[in-house]
């Protein structure tokens, strides 16, 4: 384990002290609060080609305060036991703020994905399926996977099926793993969730006219300048929805080939495609490289946004950062000595467990559809369409007017899936966020929103455990 990663999980933990010192819990419940309940190492051996590897791969539950226990898997060659124990701890902290009625889990295979064929992907994941299976550490009541860095609804449906396959006539097993493919049972909004969180977040965050002067920032997401590390799932969901929803501007763009900067805006979808056919962002029309990969962590702009890997942002180059917000879309971004400096420099950390939450969220809602067993929305659009149509008629009867067709459509609209699942998103990051502002604008000795998401987050989980009775 090196000595970078084995940071992540005591950044974690010291992240929790500095907020525990506010909660005037006892010790004995906050030492609870804080351990990892169960941490299951596994090593099993694929067939790749003609030879046999040995696989090592991880699952830990932070949190059995609520059932199931929830967080994505992780397909990286850095994977190590800290660093699940740290993605795990933060899911509970994660799940506790958005009042999603989970505790924290996170899994981990150490393989990068690069080096597989899609077969030879399948094979690792379903195998590691059925380690899961056959230590009970998976179940739509038990622990329940997701999606991660490295993974995707490919891999979501990979889980379900080898799940079900051994769990024949299960009524709901469907709900044992989440951001499955929208035709395999997952939900429309599951893939950009996380990203519109962010989204959805920054925008909260920035339409507070005071606290914006006191940042000097000018209230609102729109012509706010952005520097992205990361596209992949939540870099490029961040980036496209800040620029189309929110009018910002992304004038750069990191990936593991090099940073490219334009101070016009980079058009985020049309890069996504440049990387895929190019295979690299670099070379991209109007863009220049610079000097070095690492160069985005000081580029002048309003908000970088992290979205790529833990401990991206540490004490070697905290001092580079001109950026006046830090939104940590990946899990970990800023390091806790890293913190101290920024958070002297002035800057606005918010903080992963926060921001990031939106995939959780949708996760949470994908759950329940497949509990439920009906689609969002298909019980009452045709009605609601039908009863926006009587009260137009109305308005037209007794004003005398006609409404145009165009007005009439988008007045007369019921809800579809997708609809709700980002109305419920966007209701979810906003009462969350004033939560843990109410906090950190209250309490006078919390400096800064990691430690009132903090706060706020050990409060919940705390209360759970004194409703159980395991604590007075
Ligand atoms: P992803 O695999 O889709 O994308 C990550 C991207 O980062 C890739 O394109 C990769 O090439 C790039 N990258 C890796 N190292 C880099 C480096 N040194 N410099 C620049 N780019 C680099 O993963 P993701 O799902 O978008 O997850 C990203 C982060 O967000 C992780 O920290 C993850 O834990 C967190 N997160 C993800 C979700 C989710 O729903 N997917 C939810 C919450 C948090």
């Amino acid at each position: 384990m090196s000595e970078k990663q084995a940071s992540f999980y005591a950044s974690v933990e010291r992240n929790f002290e500095k907020a525990a010192s506010h909660t005037g819990l006892p010790k004995g419940l906050l030492e609870q609060i804080k351990v990892c309940n169960s941490i299951y190492q596994m090593n099993f051996p694929v067939k790749i080609g003609n030879s046999y590897q040995v696989i090592e791969a991880y699952r830990v539950q932070h949190s059995h305060h609520r059932l199931p226990t929830k967080g994505g898997i992780r397909f990286s060659h850095l994977v190590n036991q800290d660093e699940v124990m740290a993605l795990a701890s933060l899911m509970t902290y994660k799940c506790a703020l958005v009042d999603v009625p989970f505790g924290g889990a996170k899994g981990g295979v150490k393989v990068s994905p690069r080096a597989y064929n899609e077969e030879q992907l399948e094979k690792i994941t379903r195998r590691y399926t059925v380690e899961l299976v056959r230590k009970n550490f998976i179940g739509p009541g038990v622990d329940v996977p997701a999606p991660d860095y490295g993974t995707g609804s490919r891999e979501m449906a990979w889980i379900l099926d080898t799940y079900q396959q051994l769990n024949n006539g299960e009524l709901d097993s469907a709900a044992c793993v989440t951001g499955k493919p929208v035709n395999q049972n997952g939900i429309r909004g599951r893939t950009e969730a996380t990203g519109r969180g962010v989204f959805y977040g920054l925008k909260e965050m920035l339409s507070n006219e005071k606290d914006c002067k006191e940042m000097g920032l000018k209230p609102g997401i729109g012509g706010k300048t952005m520097v992205i590390q990361g596209l992949g799932n939540v870099g490029s969901y961040t980036g496209s929805i800040s620029i189309e929803e929110g009018g910002a501007k992304v004038i750069a763009v990191s990936e593991i080939e090099g940073t490219i900067v334009d101070e016009n805006g980079i058009d985020i979808n049309k890069l996504i495609k440049y990387r895929k056919s190019k295979g690299t962002i670099i070379g991209f029309p109007g863009t220049k490289k610079t000097a070095k990969r690492e160069d985005w962590v000081g580029l002048k702009c309003d908000i970088l946004v992290p979205a790529a890997l833990e401990s991206q942002i540490t004490k070697a180059n905290a001092k580079k950062v001109k950026a006046k917000i830090i939104a940590e879309a990946a899990n970990g971004p800023v390091t806790a000595d890293a913190e101290e400096i920024l958070l002297k420099k002035g800057v606005i950390i918010v903080p992963d467990m926060y921001l990031n939450a939106g995939g959780v969220t949708v996760s949470y809602f994908e759950w329940l559809k497949n509990l439920s067993h009906v689609r969002y929305g298909r019980i009452e659009k045709r009605f609601d369409e039908r009863a926006y149509s009587n009260l137009v008629n109305l308005v037209e009867k007794m004003t005398g007017k006609k409404v145009g067709q165009k007005e009439r459509d988008y007045l007369t609209r019921g809800a579809d899936e997708v609809d709700l699942v980002r109305s419920g998103l966007e209701e979810t990051m906003i009462t969350a966020y004033q939560q843990i502002r109410d906090i950190y604008k209250r309490k006078k000795k919390v400096n800064d929103l990691r430690t009132a998401a903090f706060v706020n987050a050990i409060n919940k989980v705390a209360s759970d455990y004194t409703t159980l009775g395991i604590f007075p």
